[in-house]
């Protein structure tokens, strides 16, 4: 099989030939269809997270070595299937649920299975789908993806899940016409946020962004305000419109791009009881006020990926007409260096997603 490998962390990725594995036991092999690229691919790419404070955390120390294929965004046709691997056709495309779990540790047992201790993540641990093949070792982690194309299905499986899991952990049915949801940034994620609150809540829809091309998409997508964080007027703004027409103020902050900046503006927004939920990777430090927390009843939350059951019923809310069709870019599977160039960037509006 063909993959584009990580040799040298940071360097660009070069093209590798292997022997197509056989799926033993459990596993299915499956011929990738579409990989989505994903931002949190450009830190695996440079081999490193920055946690701020000039502190690094190394992809290594996670037990990844060179060379490795990333790719956590799979969807694509099964081939072959070990003898254990019961429930699925052999022919049809399905979307990989990726972040494989052990399902017996501790925060498997408490259903946080996408922060497992023994986790076995496909394209971020064990080796993914920038490749024309990937083995998936069960078939549980296949969903049906009939009726959505392969290259949004795709995108679903993190950047589709990370947003619906954070949205879903500000209740967005609870919330009404009056209440204010500010989505921070309008990169893939924010602008699919945008389109999973239109969709699951009658909140209004504020997107703070500094690029004035993703804002100009992100009005496209349905958001009810957009605002330039540069402006020294966009914290007072977005107030004001919060409160206007009878509105009870800013009940939520999805923080997509996850910086110092990001927290500190949001948590400036949010109204007493408001909860910030922290999903971006950009990466830092923040220090903050505490007592405010306490008299404000402020939350603060993280969110990372999301669970299998999560990631289905995404995928039928998508097949059930929820349109997350946000603008996507096919680059075949060669040129997956020069996308990530191009994410790195900024120069990437909407989803990229590899073709092998
Ligand atoms: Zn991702
Ligand atoms: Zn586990």
């Amino acid at each position: 099989m063909r993959s584009m490998q990580i040799i040298k962390w940071g360097e660009p990725l070069e093209l590798r030939e292997s022997e197509t594995p056989t799926p033993q036991g459990s596993e299915v092999l499956v011929r990738v269809d579409a990989c989505g690229v994903c931002h949190s691919d450009l830190h695996i790419w440079k081999g490193f997270f920055d946690l701020g404070n000039d502190q690094k955390f190394q992809i290594e120390e996670r037990g990844v070595h060179l060379p490795f294929t990333m790719g956590h965004e799979p969807a694509g046709t099964v081939i072959a299937a070990g003898s254990e691997a019961q429930g699925i056709e052999t022919g049809k495309s399905y979307a990989i649920y990726p972040w494989i779990n052990c399902g017996s540790c501790e925060p498997c047992q408490n259903g946080l299975t996408q922060i497992c201790d023994a986790p076995k993540i496909i394209g971020t641990r064990v080796n993914g789908a920038y490749s024309d093949h990937v083995i998936v070792p069960h078939p549980k982690f296949l969903v049906d993806h009939s009726g959505i194309s392969a290259d949004l299905a795709c995108t679903l499986a993190c950047s589709g899940l990370t947003t619906f899991s954070a949205i879903r952990k500000i209740q967005p049915d609870r919330l009404t016409e009056r209440d204010t949801v500010v989505v921070l940034g309008a990169g893939g994620l924010g602008l699919t946020s945008v389109r999973i609150l239109k969709y699951m809540s009658k909140a209004r829809i504020v997107v703070s962004e500094l690029d004035a091309e993703k804002r100009a998409i992100a009005v496209q997508m349905g958001a009810d305000l957009i605002v330039d964080p540069s402006r020294d007027s966009a914290a007072k703004d977005l107030k004001t419109a919060a409160q206007t027409d009878d509105g009870r103020g800013i009940a939520a902050i999805l923080d997509f791009v996850g910086l110092p900046q990001t927290m500190e503006f949001g948590l400036s927004l949010l109204r007493k009881g408001g909860h910030h939920v922290h999903v971006g990777l950009f990466g830092g430090a923040y220090s903050m006020s505490l007592p405010p927390l306490a008299f404000r009843m402020l939350r603060v939350s993280g969110s990372y990926v999301g669970t299998l059951e999560e990631f289905r019923e995404l995928v039928g809310l998508v097949q059930n007409g929820m349109d997350l069709s946000i603008p996507i870019t096919n680059r075949p599977l060669d040129e997956a260096a020069d996308a990530l160039e191009d994410l790195q960037s900024g120069k990437v509006a909407g989803r990229l997603v590899l073709k092998p």
